[in-house]
């Protein structure tokens, strides 16, 4: 897909008051600096789409992108930030469980994973929570920049298989990207385009 545009709509912290055009939605979530603000610059070709974070765990709200004027990314905070306080870890969970739970046109989430990690139990509890409430999601690793190829596939064939280890009866859709290299961007952007095609 060629990003014609992509432009800011709005933030806010209340699913009610997302936009209401009802155009596909694809949502970008991750612990905090996973690389995710990186990531949807990258896809977006724009240096400052959405900030990168100076300060993690700071942008607790969901934001909306218009791009090529028919679908919407949507940025959500990054969670599990050690020094955020429990109150705000709570609030946090709440509006982005509402999110999920009433946001209609939400097509996919994207969950970003730091490729070189083994599986962090907050992103499995969030994985596993999501499938329970059947909201279709892929994950997007990140970084891949930092391994060497060779390690690429390994760490992907790992964290899969710690995946069908525990609940999933099969590994999700997933893709390898780099924010540094742009590896991936293609992969990302048609899948996206081939499902609103649909
Ligand atoms: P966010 O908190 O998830 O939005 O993460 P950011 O996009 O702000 O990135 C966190 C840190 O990781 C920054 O220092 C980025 O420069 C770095 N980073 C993000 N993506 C990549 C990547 O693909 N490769 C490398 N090498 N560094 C990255």
């Amino acid at each position: 897909m060629q990003i014609k545009s992509a432009s800011f709509v709005m933030s806010n912290s209340n699913v009610e008051k997302c936009p209401k055009e009802p155009i596909p939605e694809y949502a970008f979530i991750g612990r905090s600096n996973v690389g995710k603000s990186s990531l949807i610059n990258m896809l977006t070709n724009r240096k400052h789409l959405a900030k990168t974070s100076g300060r993690p765990g700071k942008t607790q709200l969901i934001n909306h992108f218009k791009i090529n004027e028919n679908w919407f990314l949507v940025d959500l905070p990054g969670y599990g930030y050690a020094k955020v306080s429990k109150k705000l870890k709570n609030t946090f969970q709440k509006f982005i469980t509402e999110y999920f739970k009433k946001r209609n046109q939400l097509v996919s989430a994207f969950v970003l994973i730091d490729i070189r990690h083994s599986p962090q139990k907050i992103d499995m509890e969030f994985m596993q929570w999501l499938g329970e409430h059947a909201i279709p999601f892929s994950i997007i690793f990140t970084k891949s920049d930092k391994l060497k190829p060779v390690e690429i596939p390994q760490n992907v064939n790992n964290y899969l298989q710690a995946m069908t280890d525990d609940i999933w009866e099969e590994a999700p859709n997933y893709f390898v990207t780099s924010s540094t290299s742009g590896a991936g961007k293609e992969d990302v952007l048609s899948y996206i385009e081939q499902i609103n095609q649909q």
